[in-house]
């Protein structure tokens, strides 16, 4: 048995009441929470613990739920600058991932999940998009195994189009993965069908996996109604806008995650609240590629879960989760000239409670006794976040990524006071930049160069 006491922060356990504890202290015994409370641990509790870490002036709060990234983008960081949503997906994105083998997909995706870590996040939904070979999913897969974290990793797929697979194909691999992965790493990792976005899809695989999903019990995550082109381009297809096809395929349902959901109608978002889906919303993502502003204050008035993603690193660049956060909270208030839209408290529900509902889970995602211990401690005791008056409000606006201090995944510290517990994250970032390096060269780009995209697109089309 392994105890481990925090004492002394201010503990935001976002439960039911919202009860923040200050000072408070979190008792851990192996992977659960085993006690909580106000003031001073008790003595009995202190006097055992294995560890004990002191919390004074940082924030300790459920481990955060990162909704959407694709993880094999972290090698592609600044290489899509200034660009939308197509021209960035066929001039970058695609030409160089069809040149990463299953150790660049597994360094890349190290990376990413450490940067996750070092964010305070302690589950990341990875929508894998490189299905060249099965060893690249596996690949995610090993990284995720190997860092400690959680991952729902969704696979991609799509059987329209350019990089198109057979429904034969995919339903092949998903079983394969599905066999192999789900539940692995004492239950941190799980699987979930990741279809592309509807313009992608026929209506029969999406049949075909939906059932299939449900029949696991696995949950669907798919890119809708990202921008306005791609509305279009169902609409061209079969004269449906994206969730009203979804509906017609009864692809909607509390198993359901939507990522995006820019370009939504009030009748889909109607429909988006009676099935029960969730959203999971990117705001720097939209921001970034300029897709739009998804409406959060009508799901809001819908009662619509709205979740949280970083999306991938080459629609970000980075993965820096609390960054996200603060620019969901400030784009809703400016795209409504409604400033009490989002308080604090409810924005850091997006990030734990709201996320922990993506998996499925009712023992993630809050610090009750009896819950799962994924804890992120944060520290407010910094010229930027000082002084405190209100922990919601320095976490949500003044914390940042570097703030990070410690963070506990199934009782277990992979991050220990700054420093990262499970690798050697010097070796990492020094193998990374090699490899990374190379990938570029293979897709015909110099990194660096003025014009590598274009040296890229010229080479790979
Ligand atoms: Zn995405």
């Amino acid at each position: 048995m392994t105890t481990l006491l925090i004492k002394d922060g201010f503990v935001l356990t976002m439960d039911e009441k919202n009860t923040v504890h200050v000072p408070g202290w979190v008792w851990i015994k192996n992977d659960r929470i085993g006690a909580v409370g106000a003031g001073k641990p008790r003595a009995d509790l202190a006097d055992c613990a294995d560890r004990v870490i002191d919390a004074t002036n940082m924030a300790v709060l459920p481990g955060l739920v990162n909704g959407h990234t694709h993880l094999s983008q972290t090698f592609m960081r600044g290489l899509a600058d200034d660009k939308g949503l197509l021209d960035w997906l066929k001039r970058v994105v695609r030409p160089i991932q069809a040149k990463m083998t299953p150790d660049d997909m597994q360094l890349a995706s190290l990376l990413g999940l450490v940067e996750n870590l070092r964010c305070g996040v302690t589950t990341v939904i990875h929508h894998h998009k490189l299905t060249t070979l099965p060893e690249h999913v596996d690949a995610a897969a090993e990284a995720a195994h190997l860092v400690g974290l959680r991952m729902l990793l969704v696979r991609g797929w799509r059987d329209l189009g350019d990089f198109c697979e057979s429904p034969e194909t995919i339903i092949e691999e998903m079983t394969r993965l599905h066999e192999r992965w789900h539940l692995s790493a004492d239950g941190r990792i799980t699987i979930g069908f990741g279809p592309k976005a509807p313009w992608r899809c026929s209506d029969a695989t999406m049949r075909r996996t939906i059932a299939l999903a449900r029949d696991w019990g696995v949950p669907t995550h798919i890119h809708v109604a990202e921008t306005r082109d791609e509305i279009e381009m169902l609409q061209k297809r079969n004269g449906m806008r994206h969730i009203e096809w979804l509906s017609t395929l009864d692809a909607l349902g509390s198993d359901v995650q939507l990522v995006h959901c820019v370009w939504v109608d009030d009748a889909e978002l109607d429909l988006i609240a009676a099935s029960g889906s969730t959203v999971i919303h990117c705001p720097v993502s939209n921001m970034y590629l300029a897709s739009g502003i998804a409406p959060l204050h009508k799901m809001f008035d819908r009662c619509i879960l709205v979740a949280l993603g970083t999306d991938g690193p080459a629609s970000h660049n980075s993965q820096d989760f609390l960054e996200t956060l603060k620019t969901a909270v400030l784009l809703a208030k400016v795209s409504t000239g409604d400033a009490t839209i989002l308080p604090p408290a409810d924005a850091l529900h997006m990030v734990t409670t709201a996320g922990a509902r993506l998996l499925g889970r009712e023992d993630l995602g809050r610090i009750v006794v009896g819950c799962k211990a994924d804890i992120t401690i944060i520290n407010l005791n910094t010229a930027r976040s000082m002084p405190v008056h209100r922990p919601e409000s320095a976490l949500v606006y003044n914390a940042s990524g570097p703030d990070v201090h410690t963070v506990i995944v199934d009782g277990r510290i992979l991050l220990d006071a700054g420093r990262v517990t499970i690798l050697d994250e010097a070796s990492l970032l020094i193998e990374c930049r090699a490899a990374a390096s190379h990938l570029l060269n293979r897709a015909g780009a110099t990194s660096g160069e003025p014009d590598a995209l274009e040296t890229v697109r010229r080479v790979t089309h």
